[in-house]
């Protein structure tokens, strides 16, 4: 049996019940293959394979509050401190009722390689909780991030572990757990970021995500003499890398005509006006469906057909496996050209063997969604100086690491002979420097 196969293997047995993971363990996995079996007899004796699969450390706890009935509630918390050969840990906090262990271990898994892409000095970790913002209300979420900041916080610091948002994680959540961070430590640090502007944040990491999935998209696009010009877009989600991810497109020249949240979806053959949708999603925290009490020519569909749209590019934008096989199928035939993943893992496996089986172009979550933590970083660094960047530095050095992103991902696979795959190629790019590292620390 080959290193692979063997890892693999010991993967899912060790770990029962851990689908995502096992999932995203896999599609790496497999497309390491051709350096893996170029190094097999190295690697094996550093154990290297089975380290990288193991998290350093999994922190789980309770999470007690108060709900506004004066109901105890208690939730589940977590951090994966996955890897950090290269830097201290990052990655987002997810809040979501169906949040696990395994779903955080496969983007903690997937948060190594892609920090690793951006080239800057970030490890890998993710965290959260199974708590549902939605319905409660802010003195709710409030009471919830105190408590769980109240034990994370012994687990986490600027050199350390540096936390950021992820789905139901935003700029109200973020700010009650710096509050309560700074409470409790007395340390005013680069602990969190995604953070206010008033209080540390980063110009341009709320629209960090979205904005570096259409540049990277922007740049695939034009090594492959195509551009985004007048393209219909089909965006699903309505959070916030949908959003900003919308907001880019326009602005170079696209037209989005759907966006979607877990009730449905809009579509406006017209193109979206986004200012609505800020009004609806980030002010009043409402369902997409409202907006089309405003826009009467827009539809709104129950349920998760958004992909039935017809339109030339996809982006996925909401949450892993959004997107299967038969999705695949009728987005090709209905003439879509390309798909970028702005979310984690929204595409199944057999959705990404179709895409790159039929000359589609397809950008991994891995590479396509990597300027938010790009963008952290960049926080992170502003935070040490103690200094404050302006929107068109930070957006100019987030162009560039998606520039640079593209250039990694397209060199890898090229030099794999595997050209257009950028599955591969950003797999192996962000694979090597981990593991050159890790080679270089011995056996930790
Ligand atoms: P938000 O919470 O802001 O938005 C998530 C959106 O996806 C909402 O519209 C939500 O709808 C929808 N959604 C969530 N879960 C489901 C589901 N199970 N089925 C259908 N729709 C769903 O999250 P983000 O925009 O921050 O994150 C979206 C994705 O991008 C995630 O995969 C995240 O890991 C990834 N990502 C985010 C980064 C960031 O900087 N924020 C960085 C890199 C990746 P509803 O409101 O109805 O739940």
């Amino acid at each position: 049996m080959s290193y692979v196969d063997e890892v693999y293997d010991r993967v899912v047995k060790q770990n029962p019940g851990e689908a995502e993971f096992h999932q995203a363990v896999k599609e790496v996995l497999d497309s390491l293959r051709l350096v893996i079996d170029a190094n097999e007899e190295k690697y094996r004796k550093m154990g290297l394979l089975e380290r990288v699969v193991e998290p350093e450390r999994i922190i789980s706890f309770r999470v007690p509050w108060v709900d506004d009935q004066g109901n105890v509630q208690v939730n589940k918390g977590y951090r994966v401190q996955f890897n950090s050969a290269i830097g201290p840990y990052k990655g987002g906090l997810r809040l979501h009722p169906s949040v696990n262990q395994g779903i955080l271990k496969f983007l903690g898994f997937e948060q190594v390689f892609k920090n690793s892409l951006t080239g800057l000095p970030i490890g890998g970790g993710k965290g959260g909780s199974n708590f549902d913002p939605k319905g409660k209300s802010d003195r709710e979420v409030m009471a919830f991030c105190q408590s769980f900041m109240t034990e994370l916080s012994k687990y986490i610091g600027a050199d350390q572990d540096v936390p950021a948002g992820d789905i139901g994680v935003g700029a109200r959540e973020i700010g009650f757990l710096y509050g309560q961070y700074k409470r409790l430590t007395g340390l005013y640090e680069g602990v969190l970021t995604g953070k206010g502007l008033n209080y540390g944040g980063s110009l341009v990491r709320t629209q960090a995500t979205g904005y570096g999935l259409v540049y990277i998209l922007d740049e695939m696009l034009k090594h492959n003499g195509k551009d985004l010009k007048g393209k219909s877009v089909v965006i699903s989600g309505s959070g916030n890398v949908a959003i900003y991810a919308a907001e880019k497109a326009e602005q170079l020249g696209a037209v989005v005509v759907a966006l979607s949240d877990s009730s449905g979806y809009i579509y406006d053959k017209d193109g979206i006006n986004l200012d609505l949708v800020k009004e609806i999603k980030e002010v009043r925290r409402g369902r997409i469906k409202e907006y089309t009490d405003v826009v009467k020519t827009a539809v709104f569909t129950e349920g998760k057909g958004i992909w039935t749209i017809p339109c030339d590019i996809a982006l996925p934008c909401a949450t892993q496996n959004e997107l299967d096989l038969e999705d695949a199928k009728t987005l090709k035939k209905n003439g879509c050209f390309a798909v970028a993943e702005g979310a984690n893992m929204p595409s199944t496996r057999e959705a990404t063997d179709f895409f790159l089986d039929n000359e589609m172009y397809f950008m991994p979550g891995k590479a396509a969604n990597a300027g938010g933590v790009a963008t952290s970083a960049l926080e992170m660094s502003q935070n040490s100086q103690r200094l404050s960047w302006t929107f068109e530095e930070v957006d100019e050095k987030l162009h560039q690491i998606m520039v640079n992103i593209y250039q990694k991902a397209a060199d890898a696979a090229e030099r794999y002979g595997v050209k257009g795959n950028y599955v591969a190629g950003a797999n192996i790019a962000g694979f090597e420097k981990v593991v050159d590292a890790m080679m270089a620390q011995g056996i930790v």
